[in-house]
């Protein structure tokens, strides 16, 4: 069990800045999933090997740990048998704890996953004809609390350390079976035989989407370093292109996401007045339309080849009139963003406020946008029946009451300031 104190935010808005030191275990190992190759190295030369030999070992350890998955030092067959159980007795190499793994009748995989410390926070896979896609937290709940959003009811919030994001993908890759032959495979982690292949390496897992619980850029250099590990090209190698960040909008960082990751940015638009926007996504009373939708056209690396995606979810009589979606298309031309929209259909849960709009609105809203030649597919809800669609996502056992959840929205509002 490592001895993780809760990492504390300080405070609710301003992006935290949570440089990780490693922490140490009650056992004194050190984990070394989630840090960067010239970390490795410098452990290694701490417990006592020369910086040669440190940097050397740490590139093969590297590609142990991200190319092959291994996840004992003794399947290390290139590092001399003495060296393994030096290696083992200092560090380990870590998994989030899974919980429970579960399988919708649609092909969508949700796993509830445990920290070191306790918290539980969920990932999901999400097979699709082309592609397939695992959509990861960053935070253990959310700090915000977007009014249709199941997750902005969770009150425990805590950053999840860079192990603990790319641990996620890890996991995926173990519980796919798509480590190189002889690679890791956990137990706990129910393989499928017969899900057919689809990238030109025969690997299912082919994108990433920061779209899990939490809010990616309140967790900015986590989530960079996580993401630096999954593109390195020794590791996990998936390219940039095959990553998506989503963001409800906290400007002052997304220069930041597209200079320091460069991985393709989705924003939650959701809605395009102040008054619908300022009720249905609070952050927008700190960083407002005007000023999210400039740094959408700033955003480094956006282009009409790279394009920003717009979700928007659907809300019956909120967001989804035809003027909506007039106004929607207005304000991508003014700040001639090359955009894409995704309309979300709304998915509901116990408590919600909100109703999906009709499937004739929703097509209807898709048909302007898409007349105004902006793509605006509509997404297929993906795992409802096992509550792994957009926004459902919350684990915390306990339920809370219509008046609690109103209590917790102007907590949290208020620490909006
Ligand atoms: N916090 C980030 C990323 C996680 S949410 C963000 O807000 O962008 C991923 C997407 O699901 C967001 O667009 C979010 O607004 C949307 N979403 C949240 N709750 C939803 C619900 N109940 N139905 C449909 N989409 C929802
Ligand atoms: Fe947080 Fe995103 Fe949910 Fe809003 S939609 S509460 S930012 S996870």
């Amino acid at each position: 069990m490592a001895d993780t104190a809760l990492m504390p935010i300080p405070g609710n808005i301003d992006p935290v800045p949570t440089p990780r030191e490693v922490t140490p275990r009650a056992d004194g190992r050190v984990d070394l999933i989630g840090l960067p190759k010239k970390r490795i190295a410098e452990l290694f030369e701490a417990a006592g090997l020369d910086a040669k030999a440190a940097k050397l070992r740490a590139k093969q350890v590297f590609h142990w740990l991200y190319h092959r998955g291994v996840t004992q030092f003794e399947a290390m067959t290139d590092i001399a048998k003495t060296m393994r159980p030096w290696l083992a007795t200092r560090f380990v190499i870590g998994r989030p704890e899974v919980v429970l793994a579960q399988h919708s009748s649609d092909g969508t995989r949700k796993w509830l996953l445990r920290t070191d410390d306790g918290q539980e926070f969920e990932m999901v896979f999400i097979p699709d004809a082309d592609r397939g896609t695992l959509c990861v937290s960053s935070q253990v709940g959310c700090t915000l609390n977007c009014r249709f959003c199941h997750t902005g009811t969770m009150r425990l919030v805590r950053n999840l350390t860079p192990g603990e994001i790319v641990g996620q993908v890890m996991l995926a890759r173990d519980a796919l079976g798509e480590w190189p032959k002889g690679g890791g495979t956990m137990a706990g982690l129910d393989d499928d035989e017969d899900e057919g292949s689809y990238s030109a390496d025969g690997r299912l897992l082919t994108n990433i989407v920061m779209m899990g619980m939490g809010e990616p850029l309140y967790n900015f250099d986590n989530v960079r370093d996580a993401l630096k590990l999954v593109m390195d090209g020794d590791g996990l190698a998936l390219s940039k292109r095959r990553i998506t960040l989503s963001t409800s909008g906290v400007v002052p960082m997304m220069e930041r996401c597209g200079d320091e990751i460069g991985v393709n940015l989705a924003v939650s638009l959701h809605a395009v007045s102040k008054d619908v926007r300022d009720e249905i996504v609070p952050i927008n009373r700190k960083y407002g339309l005007e000023e999210l939708l400039q740094a959408c056209a700033d955003y480094p690396g956006a282009s009409n080849a790279r394009r920003i995606t717009f979700e928007y979810v659907m809300l019956k009589d909120k967001n989804d009139s035809d003027e909506d979606a007039r106004e929607l298309v207005r304000l991508i031309r003014k700040y001639k963003l090359p955009a894409k929209v995704n309309l979300i259909p709304f998915n509901p849960w116990p408590g919600a406020l909100y109703e999906c709009s009709t499937p004739e609105r929703v097509r209807r809203f898709s048909e302007i946008v898409f007349e105004a030649g902006i793509s605006a597919p509509v997404r297929t809800p993906r795992g409802r029946d096992i509550d792994a669609a957009c926004g459902q996502l919350k684990t915390a056992a306990k339920k809370l009451s219509r008046a609690e959840l109103d209590r917790l929205a102007e907590e949290k509002q208020a620490a909006l300031g």
